[in-house]
């Protein structure tokens, strides 16, 4: 087994999980085949986002009985993007693909991507078609955010495209210098280039469970996403004041003609109290943006570790092995 862990698997199969424990040997027993008929190695590396449930010990179960299953496990959840950037960090293959640990992806797929890889494409995303899957609020929402950052962003999503997807080592390597904290690997991807291509798959309902993603993660998400790829909501607050200062100027000069005209006017306190309380919210929404901004950038600039591993299966078990196997040294 030692020698065979060495050699460099031809294919990665990356699959971050959070609570997946009944999702794991089914996934297994699916995956497994359809590798082995489309690459001659490969490697399963599970990342465990600080699951509560027992995932660990399903996959312990699993690499104990495949030992081309590896995991990490990290000391908490640290949410799906940075759970990405460890598995690719600790990926040999010489390609990586991306999945879900629930069946949404189905592992045949896989072999229409391997194909691809090897005409030479770097970054072959999965299609999904439409996820009836999620609820229409979760939906709409989403095609808004979507809408939103095809608006905003400077960096061009292709539709349809998610996690599920087979990136060349070239690719990986690329994505592995990109340490950012507040991850969109979405974006990300379509950043990094290479030659690309879509292959639709048909997007099957979660196998067991529910989904891990909560209505507060995906707003977080979504920001995430857009102030990373977007500085448009910074820049807007400059054409508003703009707007703004020169309506000023106008009201300003009426109001001094006025004066001159008709002599002082008292009344005028609901226009005061109006225009007051318009600027405030519009200033304060900005400070906001701008606060939300300086947040992200105060999280870049501690630089602290993108993640933290309490266990690696293969590497740790190698360590106890080397450990158990030493002569014990000669008392000094
Ligand atoms: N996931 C994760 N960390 C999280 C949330 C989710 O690693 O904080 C994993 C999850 O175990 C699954 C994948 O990300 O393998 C997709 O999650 P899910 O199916 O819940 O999302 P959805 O399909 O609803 O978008
Ligand atoms: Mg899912």
């Amino acid at each position: 087994m030692a020698a065979e862990a060495h050699k460099i698997p031809e294919l990665t199969v990356l699959v971050p999980v959070f609570n997946e424990a009944e999702n794991v040997a089914p996934l297994l027993a699916r995956l497994t085949p359809a590798l082995e008929r489309c690459v001659a190695s490969h490697e399963v590396i599970f990342v465990d986002d600080g699951s509560k449930d027992g995932t660990m010990d399903a996959v312990r179960d699993a690499h104990a009985r495949d030992p081309r299953v590896d995991a990490i496990s990290f000391s908490r959840n640290f949410g799906k993007e940075v759970a990405i950037a460890a598995g690719l960090d600790h990926a040999r293959g010489r390609a990586v693909v991306i999945m879900d640990a629930d069946l949404q992806h189905p592992p045949e797929a896989i072999a229409s991507m391997v194909e691809k890889w090897r005409e030479g494409y770097g970054n072959v995303y999965g299609l999904r078609s439409d996820r009836d899957s999620d609820s229409a609020l979760r939906r709409a929402l989403t095609a808004r955010f979507y809408r939103l950052f095809a608006r905003l962003g400077e960096t061009r999503l292709p539709p349809g495209a998610g996690d599920f997807r087979l990136l060349d080592r070239r690719a990986v390597n690329a994505l592995m210098r990109m340490r950012e904290r507040a991850r969109f690997n979405k974006g990300l991807y379509s950043w990094i280039g290479f030659k690309s291509i879509g292959i639709p798959y048909q997007d099957a309902e979660r196998a067991f469970g529910e989904s891990k993603f909560t209505y507060r993660k995906l707003t977080r998400f979504a920001l995430d996403g857009l102030m990373s790829f977007s500085t448009v909501p910074l820049m807007v607050w400059t054409f508003i004041g703009m707007t703004v200062s020169f309506l000023a100027m106008f009201a300003a000069v009426y109001m001094v003609i006025s004066t001159l005209i008709k002599g002082t006017d008292v009344p005028g306190y609901a226009s005061l109290i109006v225009s007051i309380s318009f600027l405030s919210g519009i200033q304060l929404m900005s400070l906001g943006i701008l606060g939300e901004y300086i947040g992200r950038i105060f999280a870049e600039v501690k630089g602290r570790p993108l993640y933290i591993v309490a266990e690696h299966l293969s590497v740790d078990e190698r360590d106890r092995a080397i450990r158990d196997s030493a002569t014990p040294r000669a008392a000094e």
